[in-house]
């Protein structure tokens, strides 16, 4: 028969037991609760939808690539020309059009030694428009400059004659 002391420490490690028991099964329940909500997170608040909407505006969240469809936006430039009108150097200026064609917004045309570079998706400058608004510009963006040092056919007809 157990002495009046040892049935005590039974007791209370019996219920240490049990205590510990329900501490690990609500752990479990909070654990399952927090997946499930990072689960419904995944699932219903963020579509491929937003993904694509979030790879759109990375296209665009970059200054040079601001300015060059500014350029683009009178219409189709050559690198060559885009490299005169904004003063970039030219790899780097393919590199960020290569990021706009890659998003779907712009497409490339080879004629002769120029590459050509034109808007395919003109929705975009709605984009733009909204976004200078939002930020205070009354007016719109670079006009088409007449680079005198532009070496592209459009600038100087004489060069595609030469070409
Ligand atoms: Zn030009």
């Amino acid at each position: 028969m157990l002495a009046d002391k040892d049935r005590i420490r039974a007791g209370d490690k019996r219920h240490l037991e049990s205590v510990t028991e329900f501490i690990l099964t609500a752990r479990g329940a909070v654990l399952r609760f927090i997946q499930n909500l990072e689960y419904a997170d995944r699932s219903t608040m963020t579509t491929d939808h937003h993904e694509a909407q979030a790879q759109l505006f990375k296209a665009l969240m970059h200054p040079a690539r601001l300015a060059i469809l500014d350029v683009l936006r009178e219409g189709e430039a050559c690198v060559c020309h885009l490299e005169a009108a904004l003063g970039y150097r030219q790899a780097y200026i393919s590199q960020q059009l290569m990021v706009l064609k890659e998003a779907g917004l712009a497409q490339d045309r080879r004629e002769g030694w120029n590459i050509y570079y034109r808007v395919t998706e003109p929705r975009v400058f709605a984009i733009l428009d909204m976004a200078r608004r939002m930020r205070g510009a009354t007016s719109k963006g670079n006009r088409r400059k007449q680079a005198a040092k532009c070496p592209c056919p459009k600038c100087n007809p004489a060069y595609e004659n030469v070409a």
